[in-house]
């Protein structure tokens, strides 16, 4: 089968021919993969590409799919089921892992590869879903889980005003779910983001700053003089970083979900202090985000949010597909 992968001639992905895989252990299940969500994750490799350890990595972790065969030791998952998989497994075994942290775990590994056709995983991290979720949106699911993970980190209220910083899918999910608790959200993006605040705003009715053009700091502090009581970073910037300690009250909580590719040296740790923000990171999800996830995708909320997938490409144009994202021509694409 055909699969993309990043290899050390590629340009810096190329498609190349691999072996199907076939079920080896008795706990494991083969998936027939519906699509698979690019990452900002994919393409950053593709705008920075690693240094290679081995020949070639098959990329994508965002995936949903079919099952076509189970292993001898299956018994909660059928052929014919609609899956989707968590895209990394922990030890099992450290601190970590025990009290539920997978996200965190030492010896994390990638247990996935899904730009192609078939995936074999262990059965313990594949999710039946409900029968009203499509294999679309489902391919959403672990920039899905990633969210949830986040909003675990603060105690969101009724009422309370909330600003999301960085308009791609993270920060879109972010705003879509903040506002599900009770919040008043707001999105704040700049022009460069223009196509995905309007998709935020058009089609699930989200509110958007377009930082370009209206003073954020002035904006929230007509909202409320005291800031708002939750910030999310979902950009990986230290301007972002300040914008957002600038923008939450005295006692709020800040949240970054965003990876700096650079060590940052220009944060203002002196606000921080003065202002005893609770400072949060969060990275990845936890077998917990995967069990709310589909809590939430059986009560029937998240059904909006297949909107914000705004192309799908075989896998064979790649490339144009990157070259999209890459200019913020997509919001959320799929290859498939
Ligand atoms: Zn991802
Ligand atoms: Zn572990």
């Amino acid at each position: 089968m055909k699969a993309l992968a990043l290899t050390k001639a590629g340009d810096p992905f190329e498609i190349i021919d691999v072996e199907e895989p076939e079920i080896r252990k008795d706990d494991q299940v083969k998936i027939k993969i519906h699509g698979t969500g690019v990452c900002g994750g994919d393409l950053s490799d593709y705008l920075n590409p690693p240094v290679l350890k081995k020949e070639s990595i098959i990329l994508g972790h965002e995936y949903s799919g079919e099952i076509v065969a189970v292993g001898s030791k299956v018994n909660n998952l059928n052929v014919g089921d609609r899956v989707i998989a968590e895209s990394s497994a922990g030890c099992e075994k450290c601190i970590y892992c025990r009290d539920g942290y997978t996200n965190l775990c030492l010896d994390r590994k990638g247990i996935s590869g899904s730009y192609t056709d078939y995936i074999v995983v262990p059965a313990r991290y594949v999710y039946k879903l409900p029968e009203q979720i499509s294999l679309d949106l489902a391919t959403l699911s672990e920039p899905l889980a990633c969210v949830i993970n986040a909003l675990e980190k603060t105690k969101i209220r009724p009422g309370d005003l909330v600003v999301v910083i960085g308009p791609g899918p993270l920060g879109i999910f972010t705003s879509y779910l903040a506002r599900l608790k009770g919040a008043r959200v707001f999105l704040v993006g700049r022009s460069s983001s223009k196509k995905r605040l309007e998709i935020a705003k058009d089609k699930l009715n989200l509110n958007i700053i377009n930082s370009d053009k209206i003073n954020v700091k002035k904006y929230i502090s007509d909202l409320s003089k005291y800031g708002a009581e939750t910030v999310f970073g979902c950009a990986g910037s230290e301007q972002v970083v300040n914008l957002a300690f600038d923008l939450v009250k005295k006692g709020g909580s800040y949240i970054e979900l965003g990876l700096f590719n650079a060590s940052s040296q220009n944060i203002n740790f002196e606000k921080i202090v003065t202002k005893e923000i609770k400072v949060t990171g969060a990275v990845s999800h936890r077998p917990d985000s995967w069990d709310r996830l589909l809590k939430l995708y059986q009560s029937g909320v998240l059904k909006d949010l297949e909107k914000i997938i705004t192309n799908k490409y075989p896998i064979k144009d790649w490339k144009t597909a990157f070259e999209n994202l890459k200019a913020r021509e997509d919001l959320k694409a799929v290859l498939y």
